[in-house]
């Protein structure tokens, strides 16, 4: 039963990618970004919460996110890809946390790697496809990359100390950066 996180800034990938993984190793995919939107789109208590700090691009309390991910991983025995989580290094420490306590551990995490200017490019192809109000406004995408850059980039060097850490190129064709996952997530199942 392996547990992987995928890493990366916002419109590396994560979600394409976790979704491939997902269904070519049988795990359970849990985006926390999906949570919370359907949280939004059901108009529940915490949705409402939250709406207005996802649609300025903040990150979200990490208690709210550690919350959804503590009800995810007690509700499935495959093992795990989680995408978007962590994304501080609180987050990072509660998932050790949690995992322990479900007596599982984390076997790998998977960095995607892009350069600033890719990952704005695909937002707005996103853009043009999903109805996503995150990927459509400038300032928001902004912000957003600024949250990654203060918040969730210390979250390398916490896996970089533990020797989880893999990093791969995701500048290119979703192929490339899916046969590049699909090598590292090989040597951890066999
Ligand atoms: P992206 O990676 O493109 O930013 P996500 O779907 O992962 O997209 O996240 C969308 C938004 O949901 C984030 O900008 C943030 O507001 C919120 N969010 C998702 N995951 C987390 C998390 N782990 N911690 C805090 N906020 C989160």
């Amino acid at each position: 039963m392996k547990n992987i996180v995928l890493f990366g800034a916002p419109g590396v990938g994560k979600g394409t990618h976790a979704l491939l993984l997902a269904e070519k190793y049988d795990l359970d995919h849990f985006s926390t970004g999906e949570m919370l939107r359907q949280e939004v789109a059901d108009g529940t208590p915490l949705g409402l919460r939250v709406k207005s700090l996802m649609d300025r691009g903040d990150l979200v309390g990490d208690d709210v996110v550690i919350g959804l991910i503590d009800k995810a991983i007690t509700s499935t025995d495959k093992g795990i890809i989680f995408d978007g989580f962590p994304r501080t290094v609180q987050q990072a420490q509660a998932l050790d946390f949690l995992l322990k306590r479900h007596q599982r551990r984390l076997d790998c995490v998977i960095s995607i790697d892009a350069p600033r200017e890719e990952l704005v490019r695909r937002i707005h192809e996103r853009a043009a496809v999903s109805n996503r109000s995150d990927d459509s406004d400038e300032a928001t995408i902004r912000h957003r990359l600024e949250e990654y850059e203060e918040k969730t980039r210390p979250v390398v060097d916490y896996y970089k100390v533990s020797g989880l850490l893999v990093s791969i190129d995701g500048s290119g064709q979703i192929n490339q950066t899916s046969m590049r996952l699909c090598k590292v997530v090989d040597q951890i199942i066999h």
